[in-house]
């Protein structure tokens, strides 16, 4: 039973300025490519305007996210870092929300709730973005 690691990368395209995309049938993929049944999966961006998060993807809570996120990190509020390329607040939230998610891979699947999926917040799109997703873990479900 010989630990793997399967690493892809996707490019996806953001729509606007903010934006929430699902990730989570690029993530179970390449689950599936990896023939990984037992371990984790890491979703990363290498981006600092970007973030990825689980939650629900539902079209007035994502409005909601959006919402919440301008009014708490309000963009072009005189920040310093506005002087260069005008997106701190994109920074700012990146910087908060976190760069990746790890998730737990069982029998072959990501282990989930029913309203988690996973998700790449974009703060300075629009944007062409990769998501890095790495698979580590054995081949073979362990019985107990
Ligand atoms: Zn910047």
């Amino acid at each position: 039973m010989a630990y793997q690691v399967y690493s892809r990368t996707y490019s996806v395209e953001t729509r606007s300025r903010f934006d929430v995309i699902r990730i989570t049938e690029i993530v179970e993929s390449a689950v599936r490519e990896s023939g990984i049944r037992e371990g984790h999966v890491l979703a990363f961006v290498p981006h600092a305007t970007a973030a990825i998060a689980t939650n629900e993807y539902e079209p007035r809570i994502v409005e909601d996210y959006v919402a919440w996120f301008k009014r708490a990190i309000p963009p072009g509020a005189e920040w310093r870092h506005d002087e260069i390329d005008d997106n701190a607040h994109a920074h700012i939230a990146s910087l908060l929300v976190g760069q990746s998610r790890m998730l737990p891979v069982s029998e072959g699947r990501i282990v989930r709730g029913a309203w988690q999926e996973v998700l790449l917040l974009e703060f300075d799109g629009p944007r062409r973005r990769t998501v890095f997703v790495q698979v580590c873990g054995v081949g073979e479900t362990r019985t107990p």
